[in-house]
């Protein structure tokens, strides 16, 4: 054990600001504010925890704000130096996408893990991804393709090289918050969820956990 004492406090510091209030350890119902995906994942990993919530939102359906896109693009925001969010975003991106796929077990919204790929169009494209690359990253999360590379994984003619992120691709959020709403519904009304899962599942988590282990 080491023990100490501060011998100088900086004043202020070590006080609990005004608004800091102490989490409930053991809660059993949860208000969220926001009819969007964000609150939505959040009632649907509340609901995986046997806690129920209750959704306050301005608008009369889901996904009116900026969830109610119809596509969005799924991949990792990294850069070169893995600083800031590119040390969220890598483990991040690869928790966001287990999310969906077991979501996709239990009901449909259109998404694909096509890849998504970013193409160094011009000289300042070009130095930003050629600098992300510099990173290091493991290939399953971000590599570099040649323009013929490019061409033959989008299917267009490509004159440009990129970067290509292999487990990335696009799911509708404004479908994917609906489902997640059906999810507290389903607690709500039954008291459990079952959990599914398949083999090919659990193969795809250890894959992630392998990646996420180097990021
Ligand atoms: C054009 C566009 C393209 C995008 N493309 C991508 C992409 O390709 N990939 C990607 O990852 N992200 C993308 N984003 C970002 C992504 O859509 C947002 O980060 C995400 O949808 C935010 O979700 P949210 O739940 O936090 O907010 P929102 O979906 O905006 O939901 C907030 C909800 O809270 C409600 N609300 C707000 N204030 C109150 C209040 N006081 N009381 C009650 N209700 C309230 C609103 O009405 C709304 O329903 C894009 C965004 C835009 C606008």
């Amino acid at each position: 054990m080491i023990v100490g004492h501060i011998a100088n406090k900086t004043p202020f510091s070590n006080y609990d600001a005004l608004y800091y209030r102490e989490a409930n350890s053991n809660p059993k119902h949860v208000a969220i504010v926001g009819g969007g995906i964000a609150s939505a994942t959040l009632v649907a990993s509340l609901a995986q925890r046997g806690i129920k919530t209750t959704l306050y939102c301005k608008d009369n359906e889901p996904a009116q704000g900026a969830s109610g896109n119809r596509q969005g693009a799924v991949y990792p925001l990294l850069n070169g130096e893995h600083q800031g969010v590119s040390r969220v975003f890598a483990p991040a991106f690869l928790y966001a996408r287990q999310f969906a796929e077991q979501a996709a077990i239990r009901f449909d919204f259109d998404h694909d893990w096509c890849g998504v790929t970013q193409l160094m169009w011009d000289e300042k494209s070009e130095k930003k991804l050629e600098r992300m690359l510099s990173g290091k990253f493991p290939t399953e999360l971000i590599q570099r393709l040649d323009a013929a590379q490019t061409t033959a994984a989008i299917g267009v003619e490509s004159p440009h090289a990129s970067v290509n992120y292999p487990l990335g691709g696009w799911l509708c959020p404004a479908e994917l918050t609906k489902f997640n709403r059906t999810l507290q519904d389903l607690w709500n009304a039954h008291g459990s969820l079952q959990q599914r899962s398949s083999i090919s599942d659990a193969d795809r988590r250890r894959q992630m956990a392998n990646i996420a282990k180097q990021v």
